[in-house]
């Protein structure tokens, strides 16, 4: 006689990995949010390379709580992509420049990413700051190599710049005219 099952219907669930079912009275699994895994497809997911995209959106998941990246931060990604020529990684460094490095606080109360476009040229520059930074390092240690008569230092003049409360081109040209 074949066996009875009675299956509750709330223990099937859809693996957002694989998207094939299962039931999770049976199955090891993860769940994050409201989404199940099958374990074995959450080691993997875990041990993929990710595209800048996706780590944009894991970013954006992680930053609001959530197992999904909203309709209308999809569109403004899109939008910044599209009308500004920003890039997933750049967005995705803006977003850990405000909220990690410049220590901003996330308003929960609006869900959105329209910060950006205020931010971006900050970030870069401070990106790139750094990044000079490294490449002033590298090439010192090709300095070691360096024979020693190579090193010629120029001291340059400095200038004797006025402390100011207020810093703007219009005082650097007044500056400039006094000399
Ligand atoms: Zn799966």
């Amino acid at each position: 006689m074949p066996e009875l099952e009675i299956t509750d219907p709330n223990d099937i669930v859809v693996c957002r990995y694989c998207k094939k079912s299962f039931n999770k009275k049976e199955t090891e699994f993860v769940k994050i949010g409201e989404k199940y895994s099958h374990k074995h497809c959450a080691e993997l997911e875990d041990k993929r390379e990710k595209t800048d995209a996706e780590k944009l959106d894991i970013y954006i998941m992680e930053l609001y709580k959530t197992d999904f990246v909203s309709p209308r931060i999809k569109k403004q990604i899109n939008q910044f992509i599209n009308d500004y020529n920003y890039t997933y990684s750049g967005i995705h460094k803006a977003l850990v420049y405000y909220y990690e490095i410049k220590k901003k606080p996330l308003d929960t109360r609006y869900t959105g990413i329209g910060i950006v476009p205020y931010i971006y040229q900050d970030a870069y520059n401070y990106y790139y700051a750094l990044w000079l930074a490294q490449q002033k390092n590298e090439s010192k240690d090709i300095n070691k190599y360096i024979p020693k008569e190579w090193e010629v230092h120029i001291p340059v003049p400095q200038r004797k710049v006025k402390k100011r409360n207020l810093f703007s081109f219009l005082d650097e040209e007044e500056e400039m005219n006094e000399q």
